[in-house]
């Protein structure tokens, strides 16, 4: 009798136990994410197995943005926060490194990036160009990295995430086809891109585009009255057809750069919006990362051909 007993008071905690782990292993993955480009990619790989919640919508500067009271709580009941990183988010770094203080698992997407393979800058923060995303080479790095990420950290999902992973690169391999013939219609010696701020430097290695901008690698930084001058003498120089302004930058820099040619006898166009360090809206072409890169591509081409 005293054996039944025991061996029934075994069965009763091993099945309560056994109820408590099952709980633990239904309930989702609970991701912050900061940028737009990054939730994007999470989105891709994850899909509904995780809870995401992505922090910068559509327009939202990274280089600018504070942390809220919000935020942090979400920070603090995330189980982990993908984050863009090379300083790209500087004003969150202290708080990162806050919840990396608490045991908080922060994962920097650029971490999947060689360092060599990086653009190096001496004058910014991180001594790297943090627009990393504009390499899809580096994109599809980014993605087999978070997809990574997401098996150790949810292994449960893991055959989900590597398959994912791969369909996204599959589309990745398109955009870049697609990129090639787009570019078809504009000769090299009209590739020469003018923006609000210095982000597009990876693109420029990669599609052989001299990149000009009238703010450095971070918002964070006004332009001078030097570099309009110095900037509106080149556009006359090369007879630049048009200049872009940027969704998550002011208009007024790129305004005044077109004040600063007209005022010289010449003309540039402003050749439309490109999403730069913010995707468009969700449910848009350009609320994606793919969607975004096809829209900046025609937006340029049809701009300065
Ligand atoms: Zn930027």
């Amino acid at each position: 009798m005293k054996h039944y007993v025991v061996i029934l008071f075994a069965l009763i905690a091993f099945s309560c136990k056994k109820e408590v782990k099952e709980k633990t292993g239904n309930e989702k993955l609970k991701v912050v994410s900061t940028t737009s480009q990054v939730t994007d990619l999470v989105k891709e790989l994850a899909g509904d197995l995780v809870e995401l919640e992505g922090l910068m919508g559509a327009g939202v500067d990274p280089h600018l943005y504070k942390a809220s009271e919000g935020d942090v709580t979400k920070f603090y009941n995330a189980d982990v926060i993908f984050y863009s990183g090379l300083h790209l988010e500087g004003k969150l770094e202290d708080v990162f490194e806050k919840m990396r203080h608490n045991g908080k698992k922060t994962i920097s997407v650029s971490d999947a990036i060689a360092k060599e393979a990086l653009i190096s800058s001496v004058d910014f923060a991180s001594s790297y160009d943090p627009h990393f995303w504009f390499s899809t080479t580096h994109w599809k790095n980014a993605t087999t990295y978070v997809a990574n990420q997401l098996s150790i950290l949810d292994p449960k999902n893991k055959k989900v995430y590597a398959e994912n992973a791969k369909t996204y690169i599959e589309k990745l391999d398109q955009l870049e086809n697609n990129n090639a013939v787009q570019l078809e219609g504009l000769p090299v010696e009209k590739r020469i891109l003018v923006t609000a701020h210095d982000a597009f430097a990876y693109f420029g290695k990669v599609y052989d585009f001299k990149v000009m901008s009238l703010q450095g690698l971070s918002t964070a930084t006004e332009a001078g009255v030097q570099d309009v001058q110095r900037i509106s003498d080149f556009i006359i120089t090369h007879d630049i057809k048009a200049i872009f302004i940027e969704s998550s930058v002011p208009v007024r820099t790129v305004e005044a750069l077109q004040a600063a040619v007209r005022s010289k006898d010449h003309e540039v166009a402003i050749g439309g919006t490109l999403y730069s360090d913010a995707l468009g809206n969700p449910g848009t072409l350009e609320g994606t990362y793919i969607g975004m890169y096809e829209y900046n591509m025609k937006t340029i081409v049809n701009a300065l051909k």
